[in-house]
Formats: C-alpha cells, structure tokens, sequence
C-alpha cells in the first residue's frame, strides 16, 4: 500500500514536471493548422511545378500551352513520376551520408543548454563528407566522362519524388516517437493539433534509444548534409548534361561555370562553419517536423538547383560584362553574409576584435551596434539576398521562372526576420526597443 502510495505521488510529480518542461504552445505560426496544410500541400506540388513549368520535358521554360497539353497528354511526365531505381539511389545517398556521419572523423562540439539543462554533442564532419563526395565525383567525370553523371538530371522529377517519400517517413516518425516519456518538447510544437504539431514539428531533437546511443541528431544531420551537398550535386549533374548536349570537348557556358561556382562555394561555406548551426533558431528553438524535413530534404536540393538545370537545355553565354556584373554582386554579396556571420559567431564565442560597440543587456548578452551589425538588424540577410541576385542572373533575362528563387527568398527571410524579432523581443524585453531604436533598418539599409 505504501509502495502504491509512494508510486503515485512519483506519477504525479512527474505529470507536474512533464507540464513545466513541456507547456502546451498557446500561439500558432504559419497561419495555423490551415497555413501548415497549405504548405504541406503547396511545397510538393511547386516542386513539381517548377520542374514541369522549365522543363524540356514539357518544352521550355515556360513551355508553350500547346506543349504542356500534349506532354500532359502523352503522360511521359508521370511516367518520370516515380522510378524505383532512382528511389533507391535516393536511399542509397541517404545512407551513404550516414556512414558518412559515423566513420568520418570529427570533433564533437557541445550546442547550446536546453531547457532541460541538458546539452547535446555534435559530430563535425560534413566538411569532410561533402570533400569526400566532390573527389568520388570529379574522379567519376574525369574517368567515364560528363556522361556518367547525368543520372541526377535525367530522374529529377523521380528524385524530388523519392526526397518527399523520405520527408514524409522521416516527419510521420519523429511525430510518433515525441510521444515517448522523456522527449523534450519544442515550445511552438505541443500545440495538440495533430496536423499542426506534425508539421511545425513537436519534439525538439527528435531521436530514440539508438539513435541517442550513437549521439546522432536527425535534425542537423539533414540540416547540413543529405540536401545541401546533394544540392551541389543537382548543380554538377546539370552541369554534366549541358556538357553532353554541347558535344564531345565542349566546354560548359560561363553562366553554368559561374552558378555551379557560386553555389558550391555557398554550400562549403555552410558545412566549412558546421558549428555555427548550432545556435540558430532551428536548432535551439524550432521543433523537427514535415516542415523542416521536406525543407532540407526536398526544396533545398532541387528547387534552389532551378538555374543550373534551366542552363542545362537553354546554352545561354552571358559575355564578359554580364558576367563581371554578376560576378562582382555575388562577392560583395558573400562579403557581407560571412563578415556578418563571423562578427556575430566571434562575439557570441566571448571575442571581440574589432572592437565593436555593443549594448548590455539586462538578459546578459550584449547586442552590436557597430559594423555591419549597426547598419542593419540583419546585414547577413542582406548578403544572402545579393548572392541569390547574382545566382538568378546567371540565366541571363530570358524567363521570369529562373528569377523565382530570389522572390522565394525575400519572402523567406523576411518572415524569418519577422519571427527573430518576436523571438528576441521575449528573450530582450525593452532593451530589444532599444536596440531596434538604435539599428533601424531590419535587413538592407535604408530600403527595409
Ligand atoms: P541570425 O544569424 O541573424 O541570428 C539571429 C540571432 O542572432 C538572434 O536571435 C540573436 O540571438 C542574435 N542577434 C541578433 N542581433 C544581434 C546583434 N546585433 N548582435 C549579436 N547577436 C545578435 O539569423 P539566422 O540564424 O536566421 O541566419 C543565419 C544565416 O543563415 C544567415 O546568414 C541567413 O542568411 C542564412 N539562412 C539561409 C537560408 C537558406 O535557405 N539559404 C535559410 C535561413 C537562413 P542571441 O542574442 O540569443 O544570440
């Protein structure tokens, strides 16, 4: 009876614990269960639709109405639909990423403390995987020829296919496995609305007995690695048909030089600062769901590759001055985003040693006010925005479709921005007033 008594008053507690560590989220994003449905609908289909919208599949970019209705017609584009080969090199990619994970060397360093007090280690070695990756693949092409890489290009539709079966594996499982005692909940995710909760994500490291074992963490690992250096692959693949189609000894075009260069150095640059991850709002805050899983899974490889694979079957050379312009944009554009990022990574490190101003705060970190950082909110924004100018412009002015990726992105940040502010406004209290009376401008100065 004892015993009993004694059990109960531990569940209790426990439920009492379990209630304080994991509040019920009392705000929803996104437009709420509708907004999740919406995305969760709409980010599939646009991939698709990007895909058939610039495609010689259907004839162009846009194609030709006429086109499109005998494409949908002759049904090749569903036939391209799903493909069990290229779902199975999808897995095979997945999990030659995770082997990858666990016999690369790397260090482990420690991410920031969550609520539970507790923190979590992480493996660095995406640099060295995405090294590994580039070597197996220029020693391919240079051995069997452009040729022997075109695989990526001629499956896309049935690759984008196999990454959203995968987003949504992966997004189904983690949803079942938050409900395991013990799982550290995200705080925007313990909504209680299934749909929401799932897509928005509702644990905040999502993992299980084995996985803890190994310490690997889903939500970096697919962060950094499956999409973003598949990403470059995308690029290189295209690159290898524009090469093919061109003829034997032909060189790529400038424009397909320039955006493989561009964007290569984007991703190396990501997985170079592997740990400076581990302090953005995804990793500390966001929860892992269908959101995010399809975002870095799915999107980030095949719809940011949109310019390289248009370049593909549309040979456009842009000429020296284009390509001085475009060059020049993308370098000050890449200046700023990584000053930007290095100042804030180097200060938030506890260094300083450019001597920027900063303000205290009552929470105990200092904001900068000087340098890019006094300039703009978000300065490191502003240099991403530049690059994906510059990356839109190596297709030269012939679509508007090509352009969709810097429309896509002023949006994304924008609302990131928005969704930092209000984070930083509950983190700062008034002195987050006084900063922003401080820095003005929210992204690039003196437009917005
Ligand atoms: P930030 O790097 O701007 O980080 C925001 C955080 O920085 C705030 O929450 C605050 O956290 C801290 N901070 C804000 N202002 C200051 C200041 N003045 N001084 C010191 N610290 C400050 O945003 P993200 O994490 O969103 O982005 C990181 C990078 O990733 C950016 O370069 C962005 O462009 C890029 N990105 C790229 C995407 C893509 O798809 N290609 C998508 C999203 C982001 P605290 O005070 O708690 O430290």
């Amino acid at each position: 009876m004892v015993s009993a008594d004694k059990e109960n008053k531990v569940a209790v507690v426990d439920k009492k614990d379990e209630a304080t560590l994991n509040p019920k989220s009392t705000k929803f994003e996104f437009g709420g269960p509708i907004g999740a449905l919406g995305v969760s609908v709409t980010t599939p289909l646009m991939l698709y639709l990007l895909h058939l919208g610039c495609s010689d599949l259907t004839g162009g970019c846009p194609p030709p109405l006429l086109s499109i209705s005998s494409t949908l017609k002759s049904e090749r584009w569903w036939d391209a639909l799903w493909d069990w080969n290229a779902f199975f090199v999808y897995c095979g990619w997945y999990a030659y990423c995770c082997l990858c994970w666990r016999l690369i060397p790397g260090d482990w360093v420690k991410g920031t403390v969550m609520r539970n007090g507790q923190t979590k280690e992480y493996k660095m070695n995406a640099f060295a995987t995405a090294l590994l990756t580039l070597g197996l693949v220029a020693g391919t092409i240079y051995r069997y020829g452009p040729l022997s890489f075109i695989f990526i290009y001629d499956h896309y539709l049935a690759l984008i296919s196999a990454s959203i079966v995968m987003s949504l594996v992966q997004a189904f499982t983690v949803y079942y496995l938050s409900f395991r005692n013990g799982a550290l909940l995200a705080l925007g995710g313990n909504s209680g609305n299934y749909l929401y909760d799932w897509f928005i994500g509702r644990e905040l490291n999502p993992s299980c007995a084995w996985l803890d074992r190994m310490k690997f963490d889903l939500k970096t690992f697919n962060e950094l690695r499956p999409g973003l250096i598949l990403w470059m692959l995308n690029d290189i693949s295209c690159m290898c048909e524009q090469m093919v189609r061109r003829g034997r000894h032909a060189w790529p075009t400038d424009s397909m030089i320039l955006i493989n260069v561009f964007q290569g150095l984007y991703v190396l640059d990501a997985l170079w600062n592997e740990s400076t991850i581990l302090t953005q709002m995804d990793i500390t805050t966001d929860g892992f769901g269908f959101m995010l899983a399809v975002g870095d899974l799915a999107w980030v490889p095949f719809s940011y590759a949109l310019q390289a694979r248009y370049l593909a079957f549309s040979q456009h050379e842009l000429g020296w001055p284009l390509t001085i312009f475009v060059f020049a944009l993308n370098s000050i554009g890449y200046y700023i985003f990584r000053t930007a990022n290095t100042d804030k990574d180097t200060f938030r490190g506890g260094k300083n040693p450019k001597n920027l101003k900063s303000l205290k705060t009552k929470r105990g970190t200092e904001l900068i006010i000087s340098g890019f950082w006094g300039m703009s909110r978000h300065p490191n924004y502003w240099g991403d925005l530049m690059m994906a100018l510059a990356w839109c412009m190596t297709t030269g002015f012939h679509t508007p479709i090509t352009y969709f990726y810097i429309v896509f992105f002023v949006i994304l940040l924008t609302h990131r921005a928005m969704r930092d502010d209000e984070q930083c406004r509950k983190k700062y209290g008034d002195d987050w007033n006084k900063y922003k009376a401080i820095v003005r401008w929210r992204i690039i100065p003196y437009i917005y």
